[in-house]
């Protein structure tokens, strides 16, 4: 029998059962793993062996009046990133003897927090990591903050004059920014500024590979992408180069196929066509230094190291290797000097130090117990699907015969969908619609009972799960929080921090805080399947149950929105110190429902002052005392200085 339904729970349930229930070990590269407690604890990291636990750190940040939702950064992580990738391109180095370094860059557009640009320059300052930025106020970021003359900053995205204009003067502050054309038009517009200022910028060229991408992103290459410039055009814009005598400062070739490629073959091949174009682009007589690999490091959310759009069928060191030995290869045959290569690596740096915790509000489940009403004067539809109800119940539990109970739910579904159609039309009460919805359940229950594991994922059976799943309310905006999971249905690995010595009480999935019926959160990953619902406990009366999503560093903080007007969340950085314990470095307090909404022009004191008005007017009328209204006033006002999310 399947566990959808309370049931008496598991008393020998250990840790161990809830790591494999949640996949814990798989994913998260071994940051995250639960203790003793049946917490959520975190890894400094993996030499380290110290860890700290979640749960704690969320209640003591609860203690401070930091509230849930939040998210926690992991300092530690973030520069666990950064060397791991350095470790893995260092080693591929030394192993094919090549003759050049690594030397990578930021994608600005992945997390543009201050904060966390400020600690990404610091943990890559050995390595002398740079930034790439993708539009005139990335570029005005990475010149303020990037200090080390020794780091690149890599000019992508569309160039204007005044874009242009910076890079350029930007070199004679001692910093080494490189405009790399990805645009035919830019070559006249850098022509120009060179003219008009006397200086003269680093340049660079974005190629458009012909070979094919995998996945999501895989417009982003090819003959027809938006970014790049075609073989001829390259050829063109290096003879225009050559007359405008610029063609000294070429020095960069780069590409970039897409992000979170899954397969190690898309990326070889790729690698394989840059390093030819490389090696015309140096035979056309450019000075070529500089081969920038572009992002696309995936990284593994779903845990089943396979070419899955969540996941990566190879390991930062394959990448590396992969980068290193294909470029190598290239320019031997050509007698060519090896590059330094960059790679733009946002993903795979960024996404496991963030964690975003949400509370759960409530959950809903359609009553256990089925009540039978008067059989006689039911209409047709109803007592069509009590008899299908009655006919799952006789079913003999030992002899199943599949096709029969897909038979069967095939009918309740259909007497279902008549019944809602009925109800539209006038011929069902609100009551006898809420019946039918309870039959449904019932039936679904029924064959849930009957099935095992195996036979309940039928694919003539998938809405039985989705029938009987709980829905849990939290407190969250999926809209603005985890919004690559409404918009692309990115799934994050989503995990309880606490509770783990229980056995989970039934399945579930979210439904968020906005209005919205696209505010759901109801993709999740079981054994390296995608399912609709998540083992969960039973939230305890007056006790919180808090819920991580994990691996969500990379884009989710400022592709998120406002929908329904929930804020930015608390956003806390924390330090794991020696002694297994920890250090609130950095917070950034939530927004308040009047920052938000002086986000869209309006002014939370002539919103309060019209609501004022009002009830002077109702003053007038005896609706309302003056006491009343003072106190509608004072909750209002007081209320603008708080939490867009709920709060106990
Ligand atoms: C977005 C982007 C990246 C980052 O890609 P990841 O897959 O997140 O590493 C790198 N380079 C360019 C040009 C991009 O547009």
């Amino acid at each position: 029998m399947t566990n959808f339904e309370p049931k008496k729970l598991n008393k020998n349930w250990t840790i161990k059962d809830s790591i494999s229930s949640y996949n814990i070990d798989q994913w998260g590269d071994k940051y995250f793993s639960i203790n003793a407690k049946g917490n959520i604890s975190v890894t400094k990291n993996i030499q380290s062996g110290k860890k700290i636990d979640l749960f704690k750190v969320v209640k003591e940040l609860k203690s401070r009046e930091i509230n849930t939702p939040l998210i926690i950064r992991f300092n530690d992580i973030l520069k666990d990133r950064i060397n791991s990738l350095h470790d893995a391109f260092l080693k591929a180095i030394k192993t094919y003897k090549y003759k050049n370094i690594y030397q990578g860059v930021f994608p600005i557009k992945c997390n543009q927090q201050k904060n966390l640009l400020e600690k990404i320059i610091e943990f890559g300052s050995p390595w002398n990591l740079g930034l790439e930025v993708g539009s005139k106020s990335e570029l005005l970021i990475g010149l303020a903050l990037l200090e080390n003359q020794n780091s690149l900053l890599i000019c992508n995205g569309y160039k204007d004059k005044k874009y242009i204009e910076i890079a350029t003067l930007a070199r004679k502050l001692g910093k080494k920014p490189i405009i790399v054309i990805e645009q035919r038009d830019e070559v006249k517009r850098i022509i120009q500024v060179v003219q008009n200022l006397n200086a003269t910028p680093l340049l660079g060229i974005r190629a458009k590979l012909s070979s094919k991408s995998s996945g999501r992103w895989s417009k982003s290459v090819g003959d027809n992408s938006k970014f790049g410039l075609s073989i001829p055009e390259i050829v063109s814009t290096i003879k225009e180069l050559k007359e405008a005598n610029l063609i000294n400062e070429m020095k960069l070739l780069h590409f970039h196929i897409g992000s979170q490629i899954s397969d190690i073959a898309v990326i070889k091949d790729a690698l394989q066509e840059a390093s030819q174009i490389y090696v015309e682009l140096s035979k056309l007589g450019a000075p070529m230094e500089y081969i920038d690999v572009g992002g696309g490091l995936g990284i593994d959310y779903d845990g089943t190291k396979t070419s899955s759009s969540t996941s990566t069928n190879y390991s930062l060191q394959n990448y590396a290797n992969d980068v290193i030995a294909t470029i190598k290869d290239s320019c031997e045959l050509n007698d060519i000097d090896h590059p330094t290569i960059i790679s733009e690596s946002g993903r795979a740096i960024i996404s496991h130090c963030s964690v975003l915790i949400f509370n759960v509000l409530g959950t809903s489940r359609v009553s256990s117990k089925l009540q039978i009403y008067d059989e006689k004067n039911q209409s047709l539809i109803i007592s069509n699907l009590l008899e299908t109800y009655y006919e799952l119940k006789k079913l003999n539990n030992k002899k199943i015969n599949l096709s029969q109970i897909i038979e069967l739910w095939n009918d309740t579904k259909k007497f279902k969908e008549d019944c809602l159609v009925s109800f539209r039309l006038g011929f069902l009460s609100l009551e006898e619609r809420a019946y039918a919805e309870e039959l449904t359940w019932a039936c679904a229950k029924e064959i849930a009972k009957k099935l095992n594991n195996d036979e309940i994922n039928h694919p003539d059976l998938y809405e039985i799960t989705e029938t009987l799943g709980s829905t849990y309310y939290a407190n969250l905006s999926i809209f603005k929080s985890i919004p690559d999971s409404w918009a692309i249905n990115q799934i994050f690995p989503t995990v309880p921090i606490h509770r783990h010595l229980e056995e989970p009480f039934c399945k579930g999935n979210f439904a968020d805080l906005t209005c919205d019926s696209d505010g759901k959160l109801n993709s999740f990953i079981d054994n390296g399947k995608i399912k609709s619902l998540l083992n969960l406990h039973k939230p305890e009366q007056n006790k919180d149950y808090l819920i991580g999503i994990f691996m969500t560093g990379a884009y989710q903080e400022t592709l998120g929105n406002f929908h329904n007007l929930f804020g930015n969340t608390n956003v806390v950085h924390i330090d794991i110190t020696e002694n297994n314990s920890y250090k609130v470095k950095n917070i950034i307090k939530e927004d308040t429902k009047s920052e938000i909404l002086q986000l869209l022009d309006y002014s939370s004191d002539s919103l309060v002052e019209s609501i004022r008005i009002n009830t002077e007017s109702a003053i007038e009328q005896k609706k309302l005392s003056i006491e009343e209204a003072r106190k509608l006033i004072d909750q209002i006002e007081m209320s603008l200085r708080k939490s867009s999310y709920l709060s106990e």
